[in-house]
């Protein structure tokens, strides 16, 4: 009983966790344009160039993990500003990746959601009691 509370617990600040910030890729998409476009940057926002930027992200979202050793989920042992600079990390490689998906014309959103359908029938799941 008492561990059930405790896994609800840490179930709801998860979802608390993961819900504190409700945002849409069509937001993320316009606030990049905007903000590329008030810097006159949007000339070097080519789909190679935008591809080439997320890779160099990756490398130093990689970086973080280099030589840890298999890190365990919610990262134990972690400092704050640890897991302050993997969040922005991650969010480059997100924020490239829209914008490279908003240069290349193509909904990230759709095809993101078309792909996980997609998955699902190339791995269906197991059925259950057969
Ligand atoms: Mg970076």
């Amino acid at each position: 009983m008492e561990g059930e509370k405790k896994v609800a617990a840490m179930e709801g600040e998860e979802k608390k966790e993961v819900g504190a910030v409700d945002v849409s890729l069509k937001e993320l998409s316009k606030k990049l344009h905007d903000f590329a476009k008030e810097r006159d940057w949007e000339q070097y926002h080519s789909p190679r160039n935008l591809l080439l930027a997320m890779v160099a992200e990756v490398g130093e979202l990689s970086e973080l993990f280099m030589w840890k050793g298999e890190v365990r989920k919610g990262l134990p042992g972690w400092e704050e500003a640890e897991k302050e600079h993997l969040g922005e990390e991650l969010s480059d490689v997100l924020l490239y990746l829209i914008r490279l998906s908003d240069m290349c014309g193509v909904d990230l959103g759709d095809a993101a959601t078309r792909k996980i359908v997609k998955n699902a029938v190339k791995y269906p799941a197991p059925t259950k009691g057969a």
